[in-house]
């Protein structure tokens, strides 16, 4: 019943020859056993006679049982323990497929060779520097592997040959012990420096390597992860093939290569000495592509290649990427962009007002609008406007809600030569005023005059009460340049106050006045405007279609706000492109699904604003097939839109958040945190530059120098550091794989939850505080407010009304959870983790929805 422990088979080849098989159970031999067994076979078929071992296997087990073994070994355990007191860092690898949940033993092997004058430099460099070639791959695969994962503190397995005495060499038996070596880096210390401590614990380790890693595993009480190995999942192996010749044999053999399809961790470095040295990698083909481990082979390379003639520059310095390998890390946009059809956005639609004077511009409810009359309407009150000094680069508030006036507001304010500053009527009175001020906005255009703050210094046009009577009804002298400013949109500040994005009429007229859109958008479309016109999505609705020749539906807010509504008018005005965020699309979804088919126009559904999970699509997909689905990803920083990926039916499945390529005139790179390019695969934060990149932060220097920021490899460019974590899929295109900060979405609504701290902090009786998105009850995000108070009575109601007098609702928590304190990991910061799941018991009232 149980199998052999060792069988061996000698088998004919069809050519010539036999094959010699052996196999053997790890559990009773090891490298060097080989190595005995196969001499001691080789004399015999030699017919020599075979000495009997001085020790056996079982002496050693005695041994090991032996009282003073025992007393070395507690010194050992204490090392080890020590080593790992502060707990075991897990090494976050980027993989190319998800980690099954149990690990998988199926693997390949990628070898490739390190040429002899590099082999004889890194000799070389060991020498001077007073190591071993084990110390510098063992220190140089660290660097790798940080540069991989973005960490610092990496445990490396390694294997020791475990024979402490000369006698034992002789001896068959499983010797071998694995050694758990931790190593720190930091980014701003030399190589040099490094490695000099790689040496120093790499000799502590070996004077304490007979204590058995079992043993380790076991005393550490790791909590159990069945889709790793413990304590490590990457091996570092150092054969000296010069010792491993196999002995004399009088016969003509060689080995035969076997190919194990076997990994036993997620990725071992096997490096094997001789004139040139020998790379296998053996990886998990349930995690890695064979291109992935390539390429990881190609940066070995190239770091050895750096750090033996410059030791001393520092990790972080070190590149993953040759020169003419990081022009490829450049996501060139496809197609080129070209000029976009006019200077200005006002400029695109009077351009279009000249072509089709007759066609439908704009739709609400019964209003119609032709582009004619849309264009004399806009032109009065930009003549009044230009009248009142409004005048380039002048931001003039908008606080209207969702009416024609509100597009003829904006496009009169560009006509007028200025930039709109869009303010949601129902924002809190504080928030209004201090966009008003902060833009230092003098004119005010408005749908109702309690909209405007009373303290609000400048002048408020109402736009029902304006006297429009002998104003001019064609277009004003146009007065602008591409780089004049068209809008400013505030976003959410983690600092504690929102900011303003200053957006030129380039940075959009890229995107809504180029034929060269992946969209295949044209002037028979018919758009629903939707989304506030204080996001940008809303930049694209309006001058997408407007600026296209196409038609625009205006919904109200009761449409929006019923999904029911919503698809009625859907199919009523035959909408045939839609944007959606994908929150507000699921409330769309799951009306769908109660309902039966409808006749939708709908040809192009984009998603915009928030990750989008693509399974999520499926039924939608299967149900109105016709419609393409396209993901748009973009900051306002970056005029709306950056990246655009028309999903595949293969997106679907993969469920990857697939965000594409840039849009013609953009370009994209991915960096690590030290501002390096990456390889693809490897995730990073995106950088994106062209006539996007936006001017910056109104009044806020520090802060735009901050994210907009120029690199040694692009002198000259500037790009602007997104804060969003993406790789580099093998089609080319990216992955959006979550924030770098604490920024979130809401509802597709821009969150940085540092603003909410701050105004709960500036309430007298809170103490401390922390916000958070929590998925409840699997559903979408809602914000968890944790604070602490200072013992006085307080009410969930009255801090909700507090909060509600300085932000807009979406950002207002939906759970308050009073806490004694709030964790915090060992260096200080709010540690998130420890914080408790809004229970019952936890959240002081019932969750709060307020629909937006
Ligand atoms: P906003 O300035 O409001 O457009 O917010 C920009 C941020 O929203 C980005 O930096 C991303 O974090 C997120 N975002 C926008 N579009 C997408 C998308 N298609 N997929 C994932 N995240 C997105
Ligand atoms: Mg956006």
């Amino acid at each position: 019943g149980k199998a052999p422990l060792f069988r061996a088979a000698l088998i004919p080849l069809e050519t010539e020859g036999h094959l010699m098989v052996w196999d053997l159970h790890h559990i009773i031999s090891d490298g060097v056993s080989m190595e005995v067994l196969m001499r001691d076979w080789s004399a015999l078929y030699q017919g020599e006679e075979l000495e009997a071992p001085r020790i056996q296997y079982k002496d050693y087990a005695v041994w090991q049982q032996s009282e003073s073994r025992r007393k070395a070994m507690e010194k050992q355990e204490g090392y080890w323990m020590q080593r790992f007191a502060d707990g075991v860092p897990v090494l976050e690898l980027p993989t190319d497929f998800p980690r099954p949940p149990e690990q998988t033993f199926d693997g390949e092997t990628v070898s490739h060779q390190i040429e002899m004058n590099l082999n004889r430099e890194l000799q070389r460099l060991a020498r001077e520097e007073g190591v071993t070639l084990y110390m510098l791959l063992l220190a140089a695969y660290h660097v790798l592997l940080s540069k991989y994962s973005g960490q610092d503190d990496i445990v490396i397995g390694t294997a020791v040959a475990g024979r402490p005495h000369a006698d034992l060499e002789q001896v068959v038996g499983m010797f071998v012990n694995t050694l758990a070596l931790r190593h720190q880096s930091r980014p701003e210390e030399s190589f040099r420096d490094f490695l000099a401590r790689v040496r120093k614990q790499v000799v502590q380790a070996q004077e304490h390597g007979d204590y058995p890693f079992e043993e380790l595993v076991e005393r550490l009480e790791l909590p159990r992860d069945l889709s790793r190995t413990p304590l490590f999942s990457t091996m570092f192996i150092l054969q000296n093939t010069e010792q491993t010749k196999v002995h004399n044999f009088s016969l003509d053999r060689s080995f035969y290569p076997l190919n194990h399809k076997v990994a036993k961790y997620d990725l071992t470095l096997i490096v094997e000495t001789g004139n040139r040295l020998s790379i296998h990698w053996e990886y998990n083909t349930s995690l890695f592509r064979r291109e992935t481990v390539e390429q990881m082979g190609h940066g070995l390379t190239y770091l050895l290649e750096q750090l033996v003639y410059e030791p001393s520059r520092t990790l972080k310095d070190f590149q993953l990427l040759r020169e003419d390998q990081q022009k490829q890390a450049w996501l060139l946009s496809t197609p080129e962009g070209d000029r976009p059809r006019a200077e200005t956005l006002h400029g695109l639609f009077e351009q279009r007002v000249e072509q089709m004077p007759q066609k439908t511009a704009l739709i609400a409810g019964k209003r119609r609008f032709s582009y004619e009359e849309l264009n004399r309407q806009a032109n009065r009150l930009a003549h009044f406007l230009r009248k009142q000094g409004v005048g380039v680069d002048q931001p003039v508030g908008l606080v209207m809600d969702r009416t024609p006036e509100m597009i003829i507001g904006i496009l009169a304010v560009l006509k007028a030569g200025g930039a709109y500053v869009p303010i949601d009527p129902d924002y809190p009175e504080e928030r209004k005023r201090f966009i008003l001020k902060d833009s230092r906005s003098e004119h005010v255009l408005t749908g109702e005059p309690e909209w405007v703050p009373e303290s609000f210094v400048g002048k408020v046009w109402v736009y029902r009460e304006l006297d429009f009577t002998g104003l001019p009804v064609d277009n004003p002298d146009p007065v602008n340049r591409e780089k004049d400013l068209s809008y400013i949109i505030y976003t959410s500040g983690s600092t504690g106050r929102p900011k303003g994005v200053m957006v030129e009429h380039r940075n959009v007229l890229r995107l809504v006045g180029t034929d060269r859109l992946p969209l295949e958008i044209d002037e028979r479309e018919i758009w629903v405007q939707c989304h506030s016109f204080c996001f940008d999505v809303s930049v694209w609705e309006i001058f997408g279609s407007l600026g296209n020749g196409a038609s625009l539906v205006l919904a109200t807010k009761e449409e929006i706000l019923d999904p029911e509504r919503f698809r009625h008018l859907l199919y009523s005005e035959k909408v045939t492109v839609l944007c959606q965020t994908p929150s507000a699309f699921m409330s769309l979804m799951n009306l769908e699904r109660t309902q039966p088919k409808a006749d939708l126009f709908v040809q192009k559904l984009l998603f915009a604003g928030e990750a989008l999970i693509p399974s999520t699509l499926q039924f939608w997909q299967s149900r109105y097939p016709q419609m393409s689905l396209f993901n748009l990803y973009g900051p306002t920083e970056i005029g709306i839109y950056a990246t655009c990926r028309k999903l595949t039916d293969s997106d679907l499945i993969q469920n990857t958040s697939h965000i594409g390529v840039p849009l013609p005139s953009l370009r994209a790179c991915i960096l690590d945190r030290h501002g390096n390019l990456l390889p693809p695969g490897v995730p990073g934060e995106l950088h994106i530059m062209g006539t996007g990149v936006t001017r910056g932060y109104l009044n806020r220097p520090e802060l735009t120098d901050e994210r907009f920021v120029e690199r040694d490899f692009a002198p000259g460019e500037r790009m602007y550091r997104t804060g969003d974590l993406v790789r580099q899929l093998p089609d080319g295109g990216l992955e959006y794989l979550g924030r770098l900060d604490d920024q979130l979405k809401v509802r597709g609504h821009r969150v940085e939850p540092g603003e909410i701290q701050a105004y709960l902090l500036e309430c007298d009786f809170v103490m401390d505080a922390v916000v958070l998105p929590r998925q409840i009850n699997k559903g979408t995000n809602e914000l968890v407010a944790y604070i602490v108070t200072d013992g006085r009575d307080w009410s969930v109601k009255g801090l909700r009304k507090y909060l509600a007098s300085k932000l807009p609702d979406y950002m207002i928590p939906s759970y308050f959870v009073a806490l004694e304190s709030l964790p915090l990991t060992p260096n200080g910061k709010v540690d998130h983790r420890a914080l408790p799941e809004p229970t019952e018991q936890l959240v002081r009232e019932s969750p709060y929805e307020k629909p937006v």
